[in-house]
Parts: C-alpha cells; structure tokens; sequence
C-alpha cells in the first residue's frame, strides 16, 4: 500500500544529489557502475501517460540535464536510461553512465552479476559534490 518512495523510505536521503523542478537525482547504492544515479518523480505516478504534456516534456529535460552530468564527470562513453517500475511502481528513472572500461558494455546493467559496490560516506560525498558542482554551473551559464 504504501509507496516506498512516497514515504521516503526510498532512495537514502544521505545520496541525494540535487531537487530540480519535478524530480530529485539519488546517486545509486549501488556505485558498482560509477555514477549510477536515479531520478525520482515528486508527485505519485507510476506511468508516462499519467503525467501530463509540459510533466514529460520538463522531465525529459531534467533527465537530460543529470545524464549530461554524468557524461562530463564520469566519462561516460554512452548513457543507458531506465524506467522500469516492477518493483517500485513509481516513476524514477535509472540513469547509468557507462565508461570506456565497462564490464559488460553491450549488456544492460541488470544483467551484470556483481557484488553491490557501497562507498564509504566520504568517497559518496565526494561523488555527489562533483556533480552538484557541474550542475550548478551548467544552471548558471547564459
Ligand atoms: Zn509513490
């Protein structure tokens, strides 16, 4: 019944990147894949067609903004988006820079076996404050 993104049991708190206008970016637990990061939609959803005309469109355009980010600090040879929602029926799109040296570059991330990579708090905050440092400069150019 109750949304575990709604009730801010999901993504951590302590990973949160930045709040845009409609959405708010997570780095991933997970930085086995380094960067990987996950919008989240403010408001309850759980399909495009729920939302409205300007929702989709501003949220493409947020997405393009962190997936830019990530394509700047990280590298990235290529960006992979998902949106998913088996099991955590509420719009939030996985966002997965993916570098030249990847593992599995012509698998979808999913697929991959690995052991989760957790980074220590510093290490977190570090990659966190990278991107927020881009972000705030891609928003304050003309
Ligand atoms: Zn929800």
């Amino acid at each position: 019944m109750t949304c575990k993104a709604c009730s801010g049991s999901w993504p951590l708190k302590d990973h949160k990147i930045v709040d845009l206008n409609l959405t708010v970016a997570y780095l991933h637990e997970d930085q086995f894949f380094p960067g990987w990061t996950v919008l989240v939609l403010k408001r309850h959803a759980t399909e495009l067609f729920h939302l409205t005309r300007e929702e989709r469109s501003q949220l493409v355009e947020e997405m393009t903004e962190v997936a830019q980010t990530l394509t700047v600090v990280f590298d990235a040879v290529k960006v992979n988006y998902e949106l998913l929602g088996n099991q955590l029926p509420h719009i939030h799109w996985h966002i997965i820079p993916r570098l030249a040296d990847d593992p599995a570059p012509l698998q979808p991330v999913w697929t991959v076996q690995h052991q989760p990579s957790r980074l220590a708090k510093e290490k977190r905050e570090e990659r966190v404050a990278l991107m927020v440092k881009h972000l705030n400069g891609e928003r304050s150019a003309p």
